[in-house]
């Protein structure tokens, strides 16, 4: 069968872009590569790799496990189904925390890392501070750690915690998360990638705020005066999440927007 044959044939089922997405990872070429060789035969070993991942797709599995990586901020994650799948909307976060970092430098923690697309963008971006990415999965701390040596060996250190548990007496100058946040009977999670990501990256009790509830009572100690606590959150939590911090005692408390138009992110400074 030829190239474009094959792109034909999958487009049918799974649409044009990620007919074309799954081919130029069987093949491991780009798109312009694709483009000049549709009339190129397909090994058999190629139409034999290519044949289940179209049919993976159609049944719903997240494009980005398939391949094996996900874009974030102008850089490729390794990511497996051990991780959350990076999303757009976290760019914000990312954006954000480059905002408040001091420009001499210094320490920041990203809770719950998962991929490591948060922590590892902001090392890469600012060599000057050394990022502590943490996660209480040791699968997804394998993946994060991948990441970390690919894109900011020097400034990352790696450390298996549940949430501050393992984290020491260290005060960072800023600490950010993107937690699980999704009320555990929410209808989301039985849509789209959700049903493949893992539970633990996504689910945080009965209103989806466990998790923001123990990051935000344990910050202040962990944190230097003046340092933020910048968090991510469902479309419907920035009010309990900016309550959570005023309660803390976080002072410039506020909450931002995501492309989107969503409140995103909140976050706070130790005053
Ligand atoms: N920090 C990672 C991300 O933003 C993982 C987040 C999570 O698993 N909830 O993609």
């Amino acid at each position: 069968m030829t190239i474009a044959a094959a792109l034909a044939e999958a487009q049918q089922v799974i649409g044009r872009l990620e007919a074309r997405v799954l081919l130029r990872h069987v093949l491991q070429c780009d798109e312009a590569w694709l483009i000049a060789h549709g009339d190129d035969e397909l090994t058999l070993a190629q139409s034999r790799n290519y044949g289940p991942l179209v049919a993976r797709r159609a049944a719903g599995e997240p494009v980005a496990y398939l391949i094996g990586h996900r874009e974030f901020y102008g850089r490729e994650f390794v990511v497996t189904p051990a991780v959350l799948i990076p999303r757009p909307d976290t760019e914000l976060l990312v954006e954000l925390a480059l905002q408040r970092l001091p420009a001499n430098g210094g320490e920041v923690l990203d809770l719950g890392a998962g991929s490591g697309c948060i922590g590892v963008t902001i090392a890469a971006e600012r060599p000057q501070y050394r990022v502590t990415l943490v996660d209480a999965s040791a699968e997804a701390l394998d993946v994060a750690r991948g990441n970390a040596h690919r894109y900011a060996a020097a400034n990352t250190t790696l450390l298996r915690s549940d949430w501050y548990a393992a984290v020491g007496d260290k005060q960072y100058d800023l600490i950010v998360s993107n937690p699980p946040y999704i009320a555990s009977a929410d209808a989301h999670l039985q849509h789209g990638d959700l049903r493949f990501e893992p539970r633990s990256a996504l689910v945080s009790g009965d209103d989806g705020l466990n998790d923001l509830r123990r990051i935000v009572a344990g910050a202040s100690v962990h944190l230097s005066p003046g340092g933020w606590l910048l968090c991510e959150h469902g479309h419907d939590q920035s009010q309990a999440c900016t309550a959570l911090l005023r309660g803390a005692g976080f002072g410039d408390v506020f909450s931002a927007r995501d492309l989107a138009g969503i409140q995103r992110v909140s976050g706070g400074r130790l005053l």
